[in-house]
């Protein structure tokens, strides 16, 4: 795998906590400069300072990616602090305890879906522009292994992540021409705030959760970023439209 990143952009989103800052660090460690985008301004501005402690170069911007006006600032401080955009880590994602399908509120259904769905679409809308025209460039969004299979008593965030890889594989055949690469990283349960928050009631589903993956454990969100990192690089040039599982094997059985 060829790791060619020294000196370009890359973004990520939901870059305050787990998977995303997982891979911002991981982006900076290559020598890429970083923005990092959350809701979440001060927990953005954690990634960012733990980046420049380490020596790398990174920008927090404060986005809620629900909101176009505020995806729309987004891009354009990108452009105006470091003047292209190489990589695009669509990550930012919620998940709601819902119940069974008809336990379900219509507010749950609107904030998943917004986030989830609304907010990649528009990332990707004004970040393929910026793509386009400087030649190419490659897209990760963060889909789930519920975005490939059933996820009972979530079916919303099911359908979100089915939404997710929808988005993923038209955008890949419609730009595949234009240089730039666009797949989904659909990880199994990993170790972050959104499992935690899940788990945290009942220490019995995370034992649950651990044996639901072959390999006996949940998944490290720097498994996550090093699936990204490698859907970015040249290592996978001739990959797009594909949804990478990662998920010690939870889809194999
Ligand atoms: P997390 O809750 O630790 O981090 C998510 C980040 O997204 C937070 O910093 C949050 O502030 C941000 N965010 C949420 N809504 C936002 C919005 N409207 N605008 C901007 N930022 C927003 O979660 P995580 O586990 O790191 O999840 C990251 C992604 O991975 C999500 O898309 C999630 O669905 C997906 N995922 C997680 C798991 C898992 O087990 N943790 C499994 C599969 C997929």
């Amino acid at each position: 795998m060829s790791m060619t990143f020294a000196g370009q952009v890359a973004l990520v989103t939901g870059g305050a906590a787990g998977i995303g800052r997982a891979t911002a660090l991981a982006f900076a460690a290559e020598g890429l400069k970083v923005v990092v985008a959350d809701r979440d301004a001060a927990g953005g501005e954690a990634t960012a300072t733990l980046i420049r402690q380490a020596g790398g170069e990174a920008l927090c911007v404060a986005c809620d990616v629900t909101q176009e006006r505020d995806v729309r600032q987004l891009h354009e401080q990108v452009i105006a602090a470091y003047g292209r955009l190489d990589y695009a880590f669509n990550n930012a994602g919620i998940e709601i305890e819902q119940g069974r399908l008809a336990e379900g509120s219509e507010a749950q259904f609107d904030a998943i879906m917004s986030v989830n769905v609304k907010g990649v679409w528009l990332c990707m809308k004004h970040q393929i522009p910026l793509l386009l025209a400087q030649g190419g460039g490659v897209i990760v969004n963060t889909a789930s292994v519920a975005g490939l299979s059933a996820a009972p008593k979530m079916s919303i965030y099911a359908a979100s992540k089915h939404a997710v890889i929808g988005l993923t594989k038209s955008a890949a055949i419609e730009y595949a021409k234009k240089g730039i690469r666009v797949n989904a990283v659909c990880p199994a349960v990993i170790d972050t705030d959104m499992f935690r928050r899940a788990y945290e009631a009942d220490p019995r589903k995370a034992e649950f959760a651990a044996a639901m993956h072959p390999v006996g454990r949940i998944g490290k969100v720097e498994e996550i970023a090093s699936a990204v990192l490698y859907l970015c690089s040249d290592g996978a040039a001739f990959t797009t439209g594909h949804s990478l599982t990662v998920d010690g094997g939870a889809l194999a059985i």
